[in-house]
């Protein structure tokens, strides 16, 4: 039996929009029955969210793809009466047209704002794995056709050859918002972290890139190590939030520093100077 399932590579992802702006053509204008009404103007039911760390110059922007979670333990299921939300046997979460109207309540109760509220029409909407496209032997929905750089695949779970499952075993997977555990059929990879980074300045050779400089990031749980690259820059990526670190650095001939790079220190640690210990 075919089981659907979506993983979003973050760091494939550059913003284009041609995932939404291709759902719209997909979508606005045309009702899908049974499983969606056409999509008004104001919706976005796969949102494009744009997330920036750090602080000039060292900034990272991440574009993180959302549409509905299609999740197995579905809150917007739970707040429908009447059957109006249900859960197909490929997985797919639909919102009934008709049995919907008039149910606010199921834009309100998913907790990752999947869910549009259609004024005109009286019902709520959201997307649904082009389902429609998928039952006329489609093999994937429009947005993730129209993806130019493949972060978003689709396919079959049950499936040990399909595209999703090769994807699954590259890099590790993650939900959106782990903590809900609503079991979401849309997995991710490379979701934004913290990161750290800085830049080392030898002080008797201003004028020189200090390249190669073993730079140790460690507190009880974790001991990290890299250094520093062409410019005299080092970063460390994919940091737990709310890890304390000590930063150290030591190279012959320059004294060892050490930091604290607390949970709540700025993502860039700016310059540190070696001063010369002989
Ligand atoms: S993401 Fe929201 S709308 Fe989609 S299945 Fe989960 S609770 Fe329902
Ligand atoms: S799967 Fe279909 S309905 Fe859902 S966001 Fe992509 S194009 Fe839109």
């Amino acid at each position: 039996m075919t089981r659907y399932g979506m993983i979003i590579d973050v760091d494939r992802c550059t913003g284009c929009y041609a995932c939404f702006l291709t759902c719209r053509d997909e979508h606005a204008g045309h009702d899908h029955r049974p499983v969606a009404l056409a999509q008004p103007d104001g919706q976005a039911w796969i949102k494009v969210g744009e997330q920036e760390r750090g602080s000039f110059p060292k900034v990272k922007v991440s574009y993180v793809p959302v549409p509905c979670q299609h999740c197995a333990d579905a809150a917007c299921m739970g707040a429908a009466t009447g059957g109006a939300v249900y859960r197909r046997k490929d997985g797919i979460v639909i919102i009934d047209p008709d049995k919907a109207a008039g149910q606010r309540g199921i834009v309100s109760a998913c907790p990752y704002g999947a869910v549009f509220w259609n004024e005109e029409r009286n019902s709520p909407q959201k997307c649904t794995f082009c389902a429609h496209l998928l039952d006329d032997g489609w093999k994937q929905p429009r947005c993730v056709e129209a993806c130019p750089t493949l972060a978003i695949v689709f396919g079959d779970l049950d499936d040990p050859a399909s595209e999703v499952n090769k994807r699954r075993a590259e890099k590790p997977l993650e939900d959106l918002l782990p903590k809900l555990a609503t079991k979401p059929l849309v997995s991710y990879h490379c979701l934004p972290k913290r990161f750290l980074c800085g830049e080392i300045v030898l002080g008797d050779r201003p004028d020189q890139c200090a390249v190669g400089i073993a730079v140790t990031l460690r507190n009880g749980r974790q001991t990290l190590t890299t250094v520093t690259d062409n410019y005299g820059d080092f970063e460390f990526l994919n940091l737990d939030v709310d890890a304390d670190f000590i930063l150290s650095i030591e190279h012959a001939g320059y004294k060892p520093r050490e930091l604290a790079a607390s949970a709540a220190a700025e993502f860039n640690l700016g310059t540190i100077v070696l001063e010369a210990s002989g």
